[in-house]
């Protein structure tokens, strides 16, 4: 089906399996609407455990002839998609508006780094490098190769409904893997958008599969009781992707875990606090707070703690919350009641316990926002470790400020979390700026820089938020084994 958003949204069959598009076995399918006004968007096949099995047993035969391909073929294929990617950019972000709710021109940022992901793994296919190892013996040589794990189960979030996907697929079939994935229900319609363009870049049947569902449970269970899957790897909360990795240590598969995060902003009283608000307001709004790496405690250097706070609140007071597709919206709405309610309940917890709301601090409903679930841009001063917000992941729209006094306490404060994804200082003291990036218990520390993020690099937590890497060389690595062939070389050949 053809709609006003310019690609297809297809309309029931949306699995893609074997290099065909088909409907769930018994027709069932789910509906998907836009968040910030609920209205329809279109609908997904609804697949069960049959159909997961048939995508994995046809990435399993695609897999040999598929990992026997040249690295060059390989990134061919996959800077096709990087060209139809570009190409339909403008159409795949007005999807991604109209699924997930952020603003165009976010939405178009995703994009771009979508893309990133699919010419950066096409470069990288042709540089899975070997190596060869000096051996203690004259008659022996030790060579290593670095080979495709096999089958990959990918499982996907829906905060960035494109750019999560092109973050597995595209290094999974650089290396030579084939992958089933199963994207979040709330966008699947993005990730239909993604594999018609895999399959129009001239992808082989079952190289890349795709399995909408709204019932991840028993789609999840086959993907990870499957002998053939080889890896899992997931991008999601740290509790579903705890289950997940138990469950996939049955069948010893490798696991990469993207999972949440809990990022501390320290601001110590060198950095221009006016400065310093620009870069908390900008990266904590990005996608409505609901990212990994939004700042969930900005520590505030006790000298600047006003003049911070008022640059923060006149910032926030100026950001415009609506639909994505609005002119002049910078804040899209949450996406689902349930995000709302956690939203609502971490601010009212941490007011009763003695927070100050300096903006925003509640649900908005006005000017046609009603159907929507918007939650009004939030500033919350004087938050300390007794409030809920202080340990859990908020993934919403609000900027909660602690004071602090040394540099030392600072530190220890930001490191108290079970979270280890994303870390950021503001500071302009050389000095400071070492010290603190190198005591931070983070797998991403951002100094003076809000987006400490690219395809080239390696994103990834330490911790509860995760294992392995994303992106940059390391991203490849994740779905490579390493071979040693030792090969006995008689010292002379007539001997
Ligand atoms: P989620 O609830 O864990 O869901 C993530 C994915 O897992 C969805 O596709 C979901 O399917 C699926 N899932 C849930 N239960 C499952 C099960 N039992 N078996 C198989 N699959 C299952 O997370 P979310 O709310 O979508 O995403 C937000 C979280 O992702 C946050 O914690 C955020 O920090 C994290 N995140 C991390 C990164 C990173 O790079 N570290 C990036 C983005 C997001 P359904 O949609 O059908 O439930």
């Amino acid at each position: 089906m053809e709609t006003s958003i310019g690609v297809s949204v297809r309309d029931g069959d949306t699995l893609f399996i074997d290099g065909k598009w088909h409907a769930a076995d018994d027709g069932r399918t789910f509906a998907v609407a836009d968040p910030a006004t609920g209205t329809p968007v279109g609908r997904a096949a609804d697949a069960g455990p049959a159909e997961t099995d048939r995508a994995i047993a046809a990435a399993a035969a695609a897999f040999g002839p598929w990992s026997r391909e040249t690295a060059y073929r390989r990134a061919d294929v996959l800077w096709r998609a990087h060209a139809l990617m570009t190409e339909r950019a403008e159409d795949l972000a007005a999807l991604m508006t109209r699924e997930q709710g952020k603003p165009l021109k976010a939405a178009r940022n995703e994009v771009r780094y979508a893309a990133d992901f699919l010419s950066w793994f096409a470069e990288e296919a042709k540089r899975v490098y070997g190596g060869s190892v000096p051996s203690g013996r004259a008659d022996q040589r030790l060579s290593i190769l670095r080979q495709p794990v096999g089958v990959v189960a990918g499982i996907t979030p829906w905060n960035y409904p494109i750019s999560m996907i092109t973050r597995k697929v595209a290094p999974a079939l650089a290396a030579g893997c084939t992958i089933v994935l199963k994207p979040a229900e709330q966008t699947p319609l993005c990730a239909v958008a993604v594999f018609e363009l895999l399959a129009e870049a001239g992808l082989p049947p079952g190289a890349a599969n795709l399995v909408t569902t709204s019932r991840p449970g028993p789609v999840g269970e086959r993907l990870l009781d499957a002998p053939a899957v080889r890896k899992l790897t997931f991008t999601g909360s740290t509790d579903v992707g705890k289950e997940l990795a138990a469950r996939a240590a049955a069948t010893m598969k490798r696991v990469s875990m993207e999972l949440g995060g809990h990022a501390p902003m320290i601001v110590m009283d060198d950095a221009d606090p006016v400065h310093a608000a620009k870069g908390a307001a900008l990266v904590k709004f990005l996608n409505t707070g609901q990212a990994c790496i939004s700042p969930n405690r900005i520590f505030v250097h006790r000298p600047i703690l006003d003049a911070f706070t008022d640059a923060l609140v006149s910032r926030v007071g100026a950001l415009v919350a609506g639909p994505g597709d609005r002119p002049g919206v910078t804040v899209g709405p949450l996406v689902d009641d349930a995000a709302l309610a956690k939203v609502t309940a971490q601010v009212e917890d941490a007011v009763a316990k003695g927070a100050r709301p300096l903006a925003g601090g509640e649900r908005l409903t006005g000017d046609g926002l009603a159907a929507g679930r918007f939650f009004a841009p939030t500033v919350l001063a004087d938050v300390d470790e007794s409030m809920r917000i202080y340990r859990e992941e908020t993934f919403g729209p609000v900027a909660a400020i602690v004071p602090f006094d040394t540099e030392d306490e600072a530190v220890r404060r930001a490191n108290d979390t079970e979270y280890g994804l994303a870390s950021y200082v503001y500071t302009n003291d050389m000095g400071r700026a070492v010290r603190v990036s190198e005591a931070l218990r983070f797998g991403i520390v951002g100094v003076n820089d809000i987006n400490p993020t690219a395809a080239a690099a390696p994103f990834g937590g330490v911790g509860m938020s995760g294992l392995g890497r994303e992106g940059g060389p390391q991203g490849i690595d994740e779905y490579l084994d390493v071979k040693l062939v030792g090969l006995a070389v008689p010292r002379s050949g007539r001997d």
